[in-house]
Parts: structure tokens; sequence; C-alpha cells
């Protein structure tokens, strides 16, 4: 992906092609499987992901679902948000996070993060809440559960639906429970940067109600309750059987992705802390490391060095969300959310992926500590 070569060998954010590798000949066989089956859309591969990944997850129901973005959109309209109310949420994500919430007509309601674990920063969200408020949407940023005891103590005091933006923490853990199982509905992504990364885009909801399940079920097939009946207004918003059989096979590999992830951070937290802002590990859960962010005010030096040693490296995010063009009617202003625009200012994510060798990830941090020990001399 994010890779410039010309004629050096640069190190990517991540190698897709590399996964593919070792699991090419049994992805070709399914594939050909489906070919000879003309079955498509909805079939056997759909059905039994949702159910391997339910029960991976522990959790009642599994909606495989045309993207992570759906899922949200989905998911807040079976929960019955509608035109009016207002949905709390981080501004230090990607934008379909938020983009979801308008899609129902609701406003999103940004809140500050934590400067640390840069999640959504419970403490400022029941100055927040309002008589509109109706849900929050929380995130996983980078693959790290958010304080989910006290989004739900909240969520019971004022009567607020939860739903968890999980697509980039697939098999993270908080308190021994999946994240995504938690709120009342856990939405996930397949695009193929994601941990569990598919051929192409897909999504998935996940919830242990089983209404807000049959009302997804239903959504992402045009309200088809019976052949050509239709009971309301749906979509097309269906997973295909080839990306679900693409995604049967990596399932099976997830918590060994996951692990190598957490062993190169391991590396790089014990080459780098005391040198920068490493991601913070919370004893009560774990953290998959879809990105590992480092944090330093000499970040733009730091950058420069890498891609001089043909290292990627790319910052998440640089601009938040209740700063965006695309928001500027919601009326916010620089300064409004000061820890996630200064977040914004300091934060680089560096490659990190299963097929990374650890040596590598070790000249990473060399160069990283080189950068920042030059960048502080001059
Ligand atoms: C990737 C991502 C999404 C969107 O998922 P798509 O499958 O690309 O629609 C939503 N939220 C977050 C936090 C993401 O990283």
């Amino acid at each position: 992906m994010i890779n410039i070569t010309n004629n050096k060998t640069v190190i990517p954010m991540l190698d897709v092609k590399a996964q593919h590798e070792p699991l090419k000949e049994e992805i070709k066989q399914a594939l050909k499987d489906i070919l000879d089956s003309g079955q498509f859309i909805l079939g056997p591969n759909v059905r039994s992901f949702e159910q391997e990944t339910a029960s991976y997850l522990n959790v009642k129901n599994a909606a495989a679902l045309a993207s992570g973005t759906d899922a949200l959109y989905l998911s807040l309209k079976a929960l019955g948000i509608k035109e009016g109310d207002e949905v709390i949420t981080t501004p230090f994500t990607f934008i379909a996070t938020a983009e979801a919430i308008t899609y129902v007509n609701a406003t999103p309601v940004f809140v500050d993060i934590d400067r640390y674990t840069l999640n959504i920063d419970v403490s400022k969200i029941e100055e927040k809440i309002t008589a509109k408020t109706r849900a929050v949407i929380i995130v996983h940023l980078f693959g790290q559960p958010a304080d989910m005891d006290e989004i739900m103590d909240l969520a019971r005091k004022y009567n607020l639906k939860v739903i968890e933006d999980c697509a980039q923490a697939f098999g993270a853990r908080y308190k021994g429970k999946a994240a995504g199982c938690i709120g009342d509905a856990g939405c996930f992504s397949f695009y193929p940067s994601k941990n569990l990364g598919a051929y192409g885009d897909g999504g998935m909801m996940i919830t242990d109600h089983n209404e807000v399940f049959e009302k997804v079920r239903l959504l992402r097939n045009h309200g088809t309750v019976a052949p050509y009946r239709h009971g309301f207004i749906g979509y097309n918003s269906r997973l295909d059987e080839i990306q679900a059989a693409i995604l049967r096979i990596k399932l099976r590999h997830i918590d060994e992705y996951n692990r190598k992830r957490g062993n190169l951070a391991r590396i790089y937290t014990s080459v780098l802390s005391g040198a920068v802002q490493c991601p913070v590990e919370m004893t009560d859960r774990s953290h998959v490391y879809h990105q590992y962010t480092i944090r330093t005010p000499l970040r733009d030096k730091v950058s420069a060095a890498l891609k001089n040693s043909n290292i990627s490296s790319v910052v998440y995010y640089p601009l938040p969300l209740h700063l965006q063009e695309a928001f500027h009617y919601l009326g916010y202003r620089k300064g409004d959310l000061p820890e996630s625009e200064a977040a914004a200012d300091e934060v680089l994510s560096i490659p990190i992926y299963p097929e990374l060798e650890p040596d590598k990830a070790e000249m990473i941090s060399e160069a990283i500590l080189q950068a920042v020990r030059h960048g502080d001399a001059g």
C-alpha cells in the first residue's frame, strides 16, 4: 500500500501480499468452490462466517455487511437513532464513525480524548449530555478498548444506547469480554488493512439483542421479510460469498496475527519509552495494535528521518473531525477540543503488521531514537 518504490526497498505500513502468501492455496481452492457453486450472495460462507465470528467473540448474533461504515449506520438505524437526536463520539478517529451519525440525520457531539490512551475521555462525557442525547459511539482506537465500565454506567444513568466502533479492534478484550460485546452493538470493518482484512470491502455488526440483530439483518437486504415481501425500506449492504470465504480462512489465524502485532509492540516500547510517548497498555484489557502510534513534539522530524531511511510512517489523524470542513456546520472552532488537537500535531504511526520481522522493528526503533536525539540537539 503506502509504498513508494523507486528501486529502494521501503518498509511499508503493512504488507497484505505477505499475509496472503501462506494462505494462497487454501484461498484459491475456496474461490474455485464458490465459482463452481455459482452462489455469490448470502450463501453458506456468509452464514458460516457469521456463526464462526459470533462463536469466536462469544456473542449471540452476527450480521455480515458490506462495510464497517454500514455496520455503524445500520446499528444506529436499528437502535432507533433519528433526526434531532444527539450522538456523542470522539473527534480523534476515522471520519466514518461520525459520518454514520449524519446518515440517520442525527447530530454528532464530540468529546475530547485522553492524552495517553487517545481514546474518548470518559470524565468529559457527562457535561455533553443533553435532553437530546440518545447514544454514544465508542471507538477502540488503534486496537485498545476504551473505558467501557464507566461508559456503560453513564449509559444506564442517562438511558443511552452504546455502539462500539471496533473497526480497529478485532479480537481485543476488556475484562475478559471481546470488544464489541459490551455495548448494544459492536461494529467491525474488514477493509484490507484491518487486523482481520478481506480482499475488498466488508463489515459486521454483532449484538446480544435479538431484535437489533433481526432489524440489521433485514435492513441489509431491502427489508425483505419473505421473498419479494418488504416490511420496510432497507438497503443493499451484504457481504459477498468470496469475501466471507477469505475471512473464514483468515479468522483461524487472527490470534496469531494479533499476538505477532503485540510482540512487535513490545520491541518498540522497550526501545522507545523514555524517548517518545509510547502506547499505554491498560492492565485490564488487551491491545491488538492495529496501529503502533508514538507521540512526540519532534513528530515531523522523526517522520522525515524515517522517510530518509525508507521507512514508512503515517499520521493518524492529522485533523480531528470537529475541525474538518465536512463538519464545519456543527460550529466547532480551533481550541474547543485541545487534547485532540494537540494529539493531531504530535502522533505518528509506524509499521506494525504480523509479517514484519522483529529485527526490522528493532531497526525502525533505532532510527526513531536517532532522529529524536538529533532533533533534541538542534
Ligand atoms: C476503517 C474504519 C471504519 C470504516 O470501515 P469501512 O469498512 O472502511 O467502512 C470506521 N471506523 C474506524 C475507526 C475505522 O478505522
